[in-house]
């Protein structure tokens, strides 16, 4: 995607003639979008592209960049008051009457602050979404808090962010920085942001790379400085703000954005695992929140933490008293907007885990070989949450059923951020009892059912180039031997592996890949699972057994949503195994560090 078949126009002010892109239906809502350093508009190509069939999106290169003319003399022709001028007489231009929702990405999001919080530009900005760019008041003031009142966990954030800053004070150095990027660095610059920041290839940087590095090392020297020695008291945000968090930006720690609601009360915050540059990395996921964001606004429908009241801190609680900080819940700002898709989501934990994601905001797609189960549980992810849930039906272990499904979902619902292949039955009996028939079902829902679920949807998540990640439920089962469940631990087994040896392949494609591996949960598993050495004729020894371990389960009594719990925290912490429940973690324990014991324990009795 490119700015080709932009519309492009020059706005006059303060002695510069600003270079300004359009694109999308000028009578729909308008989203403005500024670039940071050192960029030029065509860093967001790839967000404009997508935002231009709901919006009228607006981008243009800040002065002494891209297409725009710069300031003479340099010096001092960077002010943050300078560029508010220039913002304000974009605006005019483009949007004469209706406020605008307002996007920043590194130095734009600075800027995007102070736009959002000076007296002038109250009125004309609707909404404002920050990535990668902190207030430099907020900023000054973060820093003043620490420095007055040390302790060592203050001292701490100083020295980590001090140190993420070292690019800040060579800016400042005279000359060196333009001679470096007109040389040898703006050479290099295309690879190093392949390389470090995993930024595919396409229309950006611009040949203009060398003169807009130059030129804007003036946004810090004529700014950084005087800012955060006397930052603004006033600095209070007044229009909601949509703060966006990558939380492996080399440049920022999360930590500048701790209090923030105390100075922009209308908050809702997002993180995704990302590296700086989310507008070339993350252009799918941007394009879904600015347009959540900017369409709730619109509709005067309130964004989290609106009117709610404050707590001392200043942070907006819930009714009971609960700060909330995005949509609600702990993994709200992780998984509000994105697509997830749970199989085996009829029932049990798979069921628990679509609920879970729903209830933090994402748009879930509940699939079941079961019908009737998936449908209700895209209804009740929907009542817990979701802004959007459906049903699909599918056999895991149906090759074509499942490609069926992958084309499907990619077409009606996007690339899925999160894909948890759950869909799993049980087996027990001897190995000498099982027969070719017993292990052929037990592997094809198991293990193939996953193998589809990674070929398809990994396979489209990898050629998105976006990131994301696989949940795949093993069990404890797959590292403890047991005589009592020979078919069902080896299909475990081999999730297991398949998990570890496809996490070592995504892993350079920001794909995480985590199994998770329950002890005894309560679900209805126990009721559906098979017996091996039963004859069909024995049903009443099959119902039986059947009822005696649904009974041991019941007594366990561990409930599903904890392992759901379980799976969001995986996803958001990018665990590789992730035993759940007591006996999961024990038993663990003692295969790595007491094999013998688990060797012992697998030839115990199994109950009969
Ligand atoms: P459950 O029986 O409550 O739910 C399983 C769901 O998967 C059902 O809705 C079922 O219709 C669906 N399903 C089964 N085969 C399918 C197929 N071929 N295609 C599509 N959907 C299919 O069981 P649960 O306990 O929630 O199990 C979920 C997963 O957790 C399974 O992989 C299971 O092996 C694993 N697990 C369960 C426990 C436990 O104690 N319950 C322990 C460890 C691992």
């Amino acid at each position: 995607m490119t700015l080709h078949g932009a519309r492009e126009r020059r706005v006059r002010t303060g002695g510069v003639e600003l270079c300004v892109a359009e694109l999308g239906d000028p009578a729909r809502p308008t989203v403005v979008l500024v670039h940071g350093y050192p960029d030029s508009k065509e860093v967001w190509s790839e967000v404009a592209g997508r935002l231009a069939e709901r919006f009228h999106v607006v981008l243009y290169d800040v002065r002494g960049h891209g297409g725009s003319t710069a300031p003479r003399p340099l010096r001092g022709g960077f002010t943050l008051e300078k560029l508010t001028d220039d913002f304000l007489a974009v605006v005019d231009a483009v949007s004469p009457d209706r406020p605008v929702h307002l996007v920043g990405h590194d130095w734009g999001s600075v800027q995007g602050w102070e736009f959002t919080t000076a007296g002038r530009t109250e009125g004309r900005i609707a909404s404002f979404t920050s990535m990668s760019g902190p207030s430099l008041d907020h900023f000054g003031h973060w820093i003043k808090e620490r420095v007055s009142r040390p302790t060592p966990r203050g001292v701490g954030q100083l020295l980590g962010q001090g140190a993420r800053s070292w690019y800040v004070y060579l800016l400042h150095t005279p000359v060196l920085p333009e001679l470096a990027w007109r040389g040898p660095l703006g050479r290099r610059w295309p690879k190093v942001l392949r390389r470090l920041e995993k930024v595919p290839t396409g229309d950006y940087p611009t040949p203009s790379l060398p003169t807009d590095a130059a030129h804007g090392a003036w946004l810090y020297r004529d700014n950084i400085r005087p800012r955060l020695r006397r930052p603004r008291a006033d600095a209070y945000a007044h229009a909601p703000v949509q703060l966006v968090v990558p939380l492996g930006d080399a440049f920022l720690s999360e930590r500048l954005y701790d209090g923030l609601e105390s100075w922009a009360p209308r908050l809702v915050r997002r993180a995704l695992p990302a590296k700086h540059w989310v507008p070339r990395t993350r252009p799918d996921l941007l394009a879904a929140w600015i347009t959540e964001f900017a369409t709730a606004t619109e509709g005067g429908r309130p964004t989290p933490g609106d009117g709610r009241p404050a707590t001392e801190g200043g942070r907006p609680t819930t009714e009971d008293g609960r700060p909330t900080t995005g949509v609600r819940g702990p993994y709200a700002e992780r998984f509000g907007g994105q697509l997830v898709l749970v199989t085996g989501a009829g029932s049990g934990i798979g069921r628990a885990t679509a609920l879970a994601f729903a209830g933090a905001g994402a748009r879930v797609v509940a699939v079941d070989r079961d019908p009737e189960s998936a449908a209700r549980t895209a209804e009740l992810s929907r009542d817990a949450g979701a802004p959007e849930a459906w049903a699909e039906t599918a056999d895991v272990s149906d090759e074509q059923a499942m490609e069926r499904l992958a084309a499907k979902v990619a077409v009606e619902y996007g690339v899925v951020d999160v894909l948890v292949n759950n869909a799993g039955v049980g087996l027990s009996g001897s190995f000498l009892d099982t027969t070719v028939e017993d292990w052929r079902k037990v592997l094809d829902v198991n293990l193939w059912g996953v193998i589809h679920g990674c070929r398809l949807f990994g396979k489209q998540m990898a050629e998105r180039g976006q990131g994301g990640h696989i949940v795949n439920t093993a069990s404890a089962a797959a590292y403890l031997p047991s005589k009592a469940l020979p078919a069902y631990s080896t299909s475990k087994a081999a999730v297991l592996m398949l998990s570890e040896c496809l996490r070592a392949e995504l892993a350079g494609r920001g794909i995480g890949v985590s199994a998770i591996c329950p002890g005894f949960v309560n679900t209805s598993i126990t009721s559906t699972a098979r017996f091996a050495g039963v004859d069909a004729e024995e049903t009443e020894e099959e119902e039986r057994r059947r009822k005696k371990t649904a009974r041991l389960y019941g007594l366990r009594n561990y409930p599903p949503e904890k392992v759901a719990e379980a799976v969001l925290r995986a996803v958001a912490r990018n665990e590789a195994v992730v035993p759940v429940t007591a006996e999961a973690r024990g038993g663990r324990f003692l295969s790595r560090f007491a094999p013998g014991v688990v060797r012992a324990l697998a030839r115990a009795e199994p109950p009969s």
